[in-house]
């Protein structure tokens, strides 16, 4: 454990819920704040589902779900964060929706605390300028599925200083997690990477290159990917990828990292991947159905 011990989690989706859902395993007291109460109340029944599901799977005892839910409580009144050590970042990926937040926060927050951000790609350095604590933020990067993906990227702002550095690192190994370090330059190590690949798995379907089957089973029995990058893609959500394709794009202004207009487009048909029941799959029945 480090010394943190109430920890404050910003958006109820799929990465908010799954940091929650390691933070209170490893005995923290957790906030969850969403400004929907909608979501917030379907992200409790997540975390509920995915512990039991742990449970069932035998890598927890029951003791140990019963334990994690009652350290976790959730909140749609932002001020309930005021008291924490250290919050966590995990809402939308959109930089206007994260400086609102940190507006709205930073008055209120207990002024030792440490602010970090979950986001794939956006600038830390930028982010921490828009709050009242560019030393004490830091971004600390969880990998979709939280509960399962062993990997933390922990990110340096210019100003981060080394207490909160080594305060974020402590606290990634007290959740069990190999930590990496990324320089602060556009969506860090593992999207870097990540993301231009399946940009153009988007590209060649886009081309008629391959039907979204033929290229997620290419890659899968051809490159040994566990996934395809389709259904990847569909995992992390397509707004989140697309918007740090913008990011890669607008911020290494390289025509490499141009968003493929076929992702624009299911985007903005709101057709966002498996949160949304469609993306290049359609999850709607009993099977996932590709959507082309
Ligand atoms: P998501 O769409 O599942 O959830 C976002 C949540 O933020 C929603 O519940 C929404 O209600 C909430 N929200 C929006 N505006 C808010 C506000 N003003 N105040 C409070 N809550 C607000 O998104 P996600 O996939 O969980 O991604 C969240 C963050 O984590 C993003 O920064 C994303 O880049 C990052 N991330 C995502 C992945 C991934 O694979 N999806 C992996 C690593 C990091």
């Amino acid at each position: 454990m480090s010394v943190l011990k109430n920890v404050g989690v910003i958006g109820a989706g799929q990465m908010g819920c799954g940091i929650a859902h390691v933070a209170a395993l490893a005995g923290y007291t957790v906030t969850l704040y969403d400004l929907s109460p909608e979501r917030l109340a379907k992200g409790l029944a997540t975390i509920n589902g995915n512990l039991a599901r742990q449970v069932t799977g035998e890598k927890i005892t029951e003791d140990q779900r019963k334990a994690a839910l009652s350290l976790i409580s959730g909140t749609a009144i932002i001020a309930e964060l005021a008291p924490m050590d250290i919050v966590i970042e995990a809402a939308t990926e959109n930089e206007s929706v994260k400086r609102q937040i940190f507006a709205e926060l930073c008055p209120i927050l207990n002024p030792a605390a440490i602010l970090a951000t979950n986001t794939s790609s956006l600038s830390i350095t930028r982010l921490a300028s828009a709050t009242d604590r560019p030393e004490n933020f830091i971004g600390i990067h969880f990998m979709n599925p939280v509960p399962v993906m062993k990997l933390v990227e922990l990110v340096r702002g210019i100003a981060t200083g080394e207490k909160t550095f080594e305060t974020a690192r402590a606290f990634a190994a007290s959740l069990d997690k190999v930590v990496t370090v990324a320089e602060d330059f556009p969506a860090f190590i593992v999207n870097r990477i990540l993301l231009p690949m399946i940009n153009e798995a988007i590209y060649t379907l886009y081309e008629g290159v391959g039907s979204v089957d033929a290229i997620d089973t290419a890659m899968k029995l051809g490159a040994n990917h566990p996934m395809g990058p389709l259904q990847l893609a569909d995992f992390i959500g397509l707004d989140t990828c697309l918007s740090i394709m913008q990011v890669l794009h607008d911020g290494l202004a390289d025509s490499k990292y141009r968003p493929c207009p076929l992702l624009v487009k299911y985007v903005e048909a709101g057709w966002l991947g498996r949160k949304a029941g469609r993306g290049f799959y359609d999850y709607r029945g009993e099977t996932p159905v590709p959507t082309r």
